[in-house]
């Protein structure tokens, strides 16, 4: 009989909900063309208050690395053993790594968003940007492009957890050079002429609130504005489409999906997958 390794290496997505989370048709088409055939995938609801149950199981169940999504980010935090310092600065983690029961908190969210800035000719150095959002991916991009020499940037939130804003912005204060603006995000809000880049880091848009956009003032986009989305499902938002419609220069969350889901696959394999096939294999999902 011929020797045969049935053994399944696990890793997957932690959300809730997560059945709208495209990670696995991503990852499952680098494995296959990696040659990693016994490598899987799996997308799991996990209920907020059971995170820590779930994280522990990481270990019994000896996966290699899990990727947090909504609303896990903030949370992970307390139940991995280490954390990366970038994910300490972050004070978020979007990627586990178990090695031999050790588990480190990693966050390549914001990584993957400055890969996607590149693609896009869009150096942040000396630029004033605007971030819709303060949570785990808006807290990413934001020490992301502070470490890349923005120079101003404004914060929009709801006004609900004044705590974790202000933990963010002496964050930002303390360890770069940015000059930190928070306004609470009561009214449809005006777009500041001299902005240079817009980020959406809401989940406003993702599916299944696919008629949803932030609340702006969408007349008051200069034509001049770099617009970046992060909702990767759909990829092309009713924000987005206002964005289009005017004329500006924008790109969806996809690039930030694919770029950090890369960035993951080789903490978890120590292998660089094929991103183009990534890219590929999603827009077939996602038609
Ligand atoms: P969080 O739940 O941590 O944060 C969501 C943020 O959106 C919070 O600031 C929340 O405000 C705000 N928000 C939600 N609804 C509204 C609303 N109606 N009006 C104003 N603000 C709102 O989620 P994450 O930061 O982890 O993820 C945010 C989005 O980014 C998700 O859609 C996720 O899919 C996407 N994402 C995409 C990635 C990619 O690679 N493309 C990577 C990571 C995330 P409040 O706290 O006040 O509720």
């Amino acid at each position: 009989m011929k020797e045969q390794d049935y053994l399944d290496h696990l890793v997957g997505v932690f959300g809730h909900p997560a059945a709208e989370n495209p990670g696995v048709v991503i990852q499952e088409a680098a494995f296959r063309s990696l040659g990693l055939r016994n490598w899987r995938f799996l997308t799991i609801d996990v209920d907020p208050g059971k995170l820590g149950d779930a994280i522990l199981g990481l270990k019994a169940m000896k996966f290699r690395g899990i990727n947090c999504t909504v609303p896990h980010k903030i949370e992970a935090v307390k139940y991995v053993d280490k954390l990366s310092p970038g994910a300490t600065l972050i004070g978020a983690v979007n990627t586990i790594v178990n090695d031999g029961s050790v588990l480190t908190g990693e966050n390549t969210d914001g990584k993957g968003f400055m890969i996607a800035l590149q693609s896009a000719d869009m150096d942040p150095a000396e630029k004033n940007i605007v971030v819709l959002g303060a949570g785990g991916a808006a807290r990413a991009i934001c020490v992301e492009l502070a470490m890349a020499g923005a120079r101003h940037i404004t914060i929009l939130n709801i006004p609900k957890d004044q705590g974790l804003v202000e933990g963010l912005i002496q964050t930002l204060l303390r360890n770069t050079k940015v000059k930190v603006d928070y306004l609470p995000w009561v009214d449809a809000f005006k777009i500041p002429p001299d902005t240079d880049i817009l980020v959406n880091a809401t989940s406003i848009g993702l599916y299944p609130n696919v008629y949803d956009k932030p609340n702006i003032d969408y007349d008051s986009l200069a034509p001049s504005l770099y617009v970046q989305d992060v909702i990767p499902n759909p990829a092309f938002t009713p924000f987005l489409e206002e964005v289009d419609r005017r004329g500006l220069r924008w790109q969806s969350g996809v690039q930030m999906l694919i770029n950090q889901a890369a960035l993951n696959i080789t903490m978890w394999t120590g292998l660089e997958p094929d991103k183009a096939l990534m890219m590929k294999a999603l827009k077939e999902a996602l038609e």
